[in-house]
C-alpha cells in the first residue's frame, strides 16, 4: 500500500514551486514532482516582469535574497512608460508615487528557476524530477497521481492534487477555453546605446503590444507579431532585425544597438471554467494561461499559490483536501482571477488592433490615466497588487 501524502504538487515550475514552499514552512506532508531532470529549466527561458507583491512573497519564502544576491538576476523597475504608435496619449507610471522603491523587478524565468529549486533543496522538500504526470484521478478520500519515470509507471496518492503543470490537461471533467490570438511574442535580448534606467516600455501598435524590460545592462523584448513576421525576424541578419525593430517601436528606449536570443511563444488565453474538482486545484497556468501583455500571469499565479496555501495552513489538518476547503479557495480567488483575464484581454481588444476609430478613445484613455492621480494610483495598485 503506498504512502498517503498530504499534498502532491504536479510541476515544480515557478508556481507550483512557490506553493510547496509556501506549505513546506509548516508542517504539511508535501512532494513535489515535475518532468524535468533536477537542476533545468526545461520551458524558454523568457524575461519576466514580477510585481512588488510576488517580490513580499519571495522575501519571505526565503528566495528573494537569493535571488538579489545573484549577480544581474533583479533589475527594478522604476517607471513604466506606455504610449501607443501611430496615436496620441502617453502616461508614465512612477514608483514614487506609489511610494514603492520600485514597481516591479525583472528576472530571468532560468535565474527565478534556479532560486525556487536552491529554496526547495534548503527547505527538505522532496521533489522527484524526471516524473511525468500523466493523469490524476480522485476518489472522495484521496487522489492518485499516475505518471512514468523512465519509462516505468509510478504512483502516488494523497488528500490533495496541486495542480501546476502549466497546461492541466492531466484532470478529467474540468472544461478549458481556449482562445489563440493568431499571434506569437518574439523574445530577445536588447541592447541601446544609451543605458537603461530602470524604465520598462509598454507600446501598443496596431499588430499588437511591444514591450521593453530593463534587464541587467540590457532590455528583454516581448514583440507581438503574426507568426509569418516572426519566423522572418528570426532569421533576419542581425542589422536588419535592428532597422524593423526601430521602426517598429520607435525610439523611446534609446537608439537599438545589439540583440541576441531571438525565439518565439506562441499567444493565447486560456482558462479552466472552474479551479478546484475531487482533491483537485489547478493553480497558475494550470488554471488560466494569459498573453504576457502587462506582466500578469506569473504574478497571478503566486498568488493563486500562496492564497491556497494560506486557506490549507489556516484549517485543520484533518480537513486537508476536503470539498469545503477547496470551494473556499476558489471562492477567495475568484475576482482577481476574473480580473487577471478581464484585463489581459480586454487591454488587446482596446489596444492591441488596427481600428482608426478606437485611437482617439485610446489616446484619451492614456491621456485621462496621465492626468488624475488618483485614476493613476488606483490602476497601478491593481497591476502590482490584483485586485481583491
Ligand atoms: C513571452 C512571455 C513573456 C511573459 N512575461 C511575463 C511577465 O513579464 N510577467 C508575468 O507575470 N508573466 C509572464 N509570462 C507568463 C509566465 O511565464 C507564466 O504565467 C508562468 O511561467 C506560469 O508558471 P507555472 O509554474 O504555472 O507554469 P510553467 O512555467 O509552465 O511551469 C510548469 C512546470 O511543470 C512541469 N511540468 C509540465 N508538465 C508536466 C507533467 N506532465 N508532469 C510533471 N511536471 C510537468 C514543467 O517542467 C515546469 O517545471 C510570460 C509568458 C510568455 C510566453
Amino acid at each position: 500500500m503506498p504512502a498517503l501524502h498530504e499534498v502532491v504538487v504536479i510541476g515544480a515550475g515557478p508556481v507550483g514551486a512557490t506553493h510547496a514552499l509556501a506549505l513546506g514552512s509548516g508542517e504539511i506532508d508535501v512532494v513535489a514532482v515535475d518532468s524535468r531532470p533536477a537542476q533545468t529549466s526545461l520551458r524558454g527561458d523568457r524575461s519576466l516582469a514580477l510585481s512588488h507583491a510576488a517580490r513580499l512573497i519571495f522575501e519571505r519564502l526565503g528566495v528573494w535574497s537569493d535571488l538579489a544576491a545573484t549577480p544581474q538576476a533583479v533589475t527594478p523597475i522604476v517607471a513604466i512608460d506606455i504610449s501607443q504608435r501611430g496615436g496620441f496619449g502617453t502616461t508614465r507610471l512612477d514608483a514614487t508615487e506609489q511610494h514603492l522603491p520600485a514597481l516591479g523587478y525583472v528576472v530571468s524565468y532560468r535565474a527565478l528557476q534556479t532560486s525556487l529549486d536552491a529554496a526547495l533543496a534548503r527547505a527538505g522538500i522532496r521533489v522527484e524530477h524526471g516524473f511525468t504526470v500523466e493523469r490524476v484521478s480522485a476518489t472522495p478520500p484521496c487522489a492518485c497521481v499516475t505518471g512514468a519515470r523512465d519509462g516505468v509507471e509510478e504512483s502516488l496518492t494523497c488528500k490533495l492534487a496541486v495542480v501546476a503543470d502549466g497546461g492541466g490537461d492531466m484532470v478529467s471533467g474540468i472544461v478549458r477555453h481556449h482562445h489563440d490570438y493568431g499571434r506569437v511574442a518574439l523574445v530577445a535580448h536588447v541592447w541601446t546605446r544609451e543605458a537603461q534606467r530602470g524604465v520598462a516600455f509598454e507600446r501598443f501598435t496596431p499588430v499588437g503590444p511591444m514591450a521593453l524590460l530593463p534587464e541587467g545592462d540590457h532590455f528583454g523584448l516581448v514583440w507581438t507579431t503574426s507568426v509569418h513576421e516572426a519566423d522572418s525576424l528570426v532569421a533576419l541578419p542581425e542589422a536588419q532585425f535592428l532597422e524593423k525593430l526601430k521602426a517598429a517601436f520607435g525610439r523611446h528606449a534609446g537608439c537599438f544597438d545589439r540583440v541576441s536570443n531571438r525565439r518565439s511563444f506562441p499567444l493565447f488565453l486560456e482558462f479552466t471554467d472552474r479551479v478546484v474538482g475531487e482533491r483537485t486545484v489547478l493553480l497558475g497556468n494550470a488554471a488560466q494561461a494569459l498573453h504576457p501583455v502587462a506582466g500578469q500571469g506569473l504574478n497571478l499565479g503566486l498568488r493563486d499559490a500562496w492564497e491556497l496555501a494560506q486557506e490549507l495552513l489556516g484549517n485543520p489538518r484533518e480537513q486537508m483536501g476536503a470539498r469545503a476547503q477547496l470551494d473556499a479557495y476558489a471562492k477567495r480567488r475568484r475576482t482577481d482571477r476574473w480580473a487577471g483575464v478581464a484585463f489581459t484581454h480586454g487591454l488587446l481588444s482596446i489596444f492591441g488592433n488596427d481600428y482608426a476609430l478606437l485611437r482617439w478613445p485610446r489616446g484619451l484613455a492614456l491621456t485621462l490615466l496621465d492626468a488624475l492621480p488618483p485614476l493613476k494610483r488606483g490602476f497601478t495598485r491593481a497591476i502590482l497588487f490584483g485586485v481583491h
